[in-house]
């Protein structure tokens, strides 16, 4: 029970690495708020997790809906009463060479993955302050510390995220609430399904462990940083990466 009774919002709850974090965290004895613009993948989630004995909710968060971001939390505090863990787990991909890119795929990933994790933590972070604890994750990439052709939007905003994590962790360690990142490498999840199998191969070969990563990878992540044993660990980067280097 690593996170025994510790309140964790983690977004984009409802798939893939978010999926396998909320089903772990809630085996850990968390009570998991399960956030995400997709009800129905959510709502199977929570029920996974009850039909395991876990305590979960689902609330419905588009994380660029800064209203919604607010009511997850006063939804969480009023069943709750408190918030100790919030991940920002969710993020999308709209993938172009930067003379194809679109103004609209920029604007879209950056208001997702970058606006949306600010719009969630200034949700949270009063709340947190009041408490005087708190732990928020960021969910970085790999690519955000190498660069990634046809990513110019997603490295941008994944290495915002760092950037913000050091920054948060300066501004709120002294409140007793910890920020870190977590940088994944290849990860199957529904996200990367489109892969070809030859681009699998390739990362296969430039990752050092010979593998690809699994969502309960990154999930240990988010839970060893949530949990008490990462009590002196603030503004760190955790790579769960394999070695990868690209
Ligand atoms: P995923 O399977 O696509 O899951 C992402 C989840 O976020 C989905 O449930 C998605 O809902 C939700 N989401 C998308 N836009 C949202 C929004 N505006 N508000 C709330 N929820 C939203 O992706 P994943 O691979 O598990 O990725 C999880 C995180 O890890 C992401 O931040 C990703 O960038 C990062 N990451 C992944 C990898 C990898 O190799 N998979 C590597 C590095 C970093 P819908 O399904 O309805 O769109």
């Amino acid at each position: 029970m690593r996170v025994e009774n510790k309140v964790t919002i983690i977004t984009g709850a409802g798939s893939g690495i978010g999926r396998e974090a909320a089903i772990l965290f809630s085996k850990e004895g968390a009570k998991v708020v399960v956030a995400d613009m997709n009800e129905k993948a959510g709502a199977e989630v929570v029920e996974e997790i009850k039909k395991n004995g876990g305590e979960a909710f689902f609330a419905r968060l588009d994380v660029t809906n800064r209203e919604q971001a607010k009511q997850v939390v006063r939804d969480t505090l009023a069943r709750y009463g408190k918030v100790d863990v919030l991940i920002n787990n969710a993020g999308i991909i709209q993938d172009a060479l930067v003379l194809k890119m679109t103004e609209e795929q920029w604007d879209k990933v950056i208001n997702v993955n970058l606006k949306g994790v600010f719009n969630c933590i200034q949700a949270v972070v009063e709340q947190m302050i009041n408490q005087g604890s708190g732990v928020i994750i960021n969910t970085s990439s790999i690519v955000a510390l190498f660069g990634n052709i046809g990513q110019i939007n997603y490295v941008a905003s994944k290495a915002g995220l760092i950037g913000m994590t050091k920054t948060l962790s300066k501004e709120l360690g002294k409140k007793g609430i910890r920020t870190n990142a977590v940088a994944p490498g290849f990860i199957t999840t529904p996200m990367t399904v489109a892969v070809p199998d030859k681009i699998l191969e390739m990362m296969k070969e430039k990752t050092p462990l010979r593998m690809l990563g699994e969502p309960k990878d990154v999930a240990y992540a988010y839970l060893y940083l949530a949990s008490d044993e990462a009590k002196m660990v603030n503004g760190a980067v955790l790579s769960v990466d394999g070695g990868l280097v690209i």
